[in-house]
């Protein structure tokens, strides 16, 4: 279930996290503190009266771990002195093997929950507006009754290592300028995953894998995936970049990497297992 409310100023949890566009917006940090402090959400007592009129909307933690609230203000809504804008992928601190459902996974949820509700504000059946489930977290249209539940797309990341043990990263064309990471596809209708990854490595770098094993996911909610984390082994193929998606791709050795993708991110997380020679 989610409860909005716009504009009362009625506010049930103590800390509350506030979008604008799909970055989080924080108090700005005292010089030397990591953004990892944001991780719960702001303060109650500390929002400013300008944030007064957003829409403030409350979900259900997972696993119990209290309600979720957050605060919707528009995307270029101007920001009063002292609060800052932050992409919520440089807030995440380090994914570690075993801690799961911590407050980075609430903000995760948060942003994936704020998305979907601003997406599907109409009835995909009839285009009448949607009203929020009295009971349960989806949207309801009055009009036609259907139901529609958050969408989460499966999107799969893949560690290869070839025999040498040297693992394959690449870069993709939306990447920053010398960024190399692993390659990552979606899943389309009716395929399974496995099938996704030998998929994805082919057509991008036109090389054959296997023995594939799964490792870690991750929420994603950029605007809704979910990262699936996989390794596999190189078994044939020239490694050719489809020069479309991807521009370059390489095996690196452990020793001489290149600039890689932030800390928070299940991608990172994979590359460092096997620089400390787990995979
Ligand atoms: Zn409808």
């Amino acid at each position: 279930m989610a409860v909005s409310d716009r504009g009362a100023g009625r506010l049930y949890t103590t800390r509350l996290y506030v979008f604008s566009g799909a970055d989080l917006v924080a108090p700005e940090l005292p010089e030397g503190l990591k953004p990892d402090k944001l991780l719960e959400g702001a303060e109650r007592k500390d929002l400013p009266a300008e944030f007064s009129g957003a829409e403030y909307v409350e979900i259900p933690g997972i696993d119990e771990t209290g309600p979720i609230g957050f605060l919707t203000l528009a995307k270029d809504f101007p920001l009063p002195r002292g609060w800052e804008k932050i992409p919520i992928r440089k807030c995440l601190p380090p994914m570690i093997a075993g801690e799961r459902s911590g407050p980075a996974n609430r903000l995760l949820r948060a942003c994936h929950i704020m998305q979907w509700r601003r997406d599907s504000a109409f009835c995909g059946s009839c285009g009448g507006p949607n009203g929020d489930h009295p009971g349960e977290l989806a949207r309801q249209c009055p009009s036609c009754g259907r139901l529609e539940f958050p969408r989460i797309s499966p999107a799969i990341i893949i560690l290869i290592i070839n025999e040498k043990g040297q693992a394959l990263l690449a870069h993709n064309r939306n990447f920053v300028p010398g960024i190399y990471s692993l390659i990552a596809g979606f899943n389309e209708a009716g395929e399974d995953l496995e099938s996704t990854i030998v998929r994805e490595v082919r057509e991008e770098v036109n090389i054959e894998v296997d023995n594939i094993r799964y490792i870690a996911s991750q929420p994603w909610p950029f605007p809704n995936s979910l990262m699936l984390g996989f390794t596999a082994r190189y078994k044939s193929g020239t490694l050719t970049p489809d020069g479309k998606e991807i521009e370059d791709a390489k095996w690196f050795n452990r020793n001489e990497l290149p600039d890689l993708p932030g800390n928070g991110s299940v991608s990172r997380y994979l590359i460092n297992l096997w620089l400390e020679g787990k995979l």
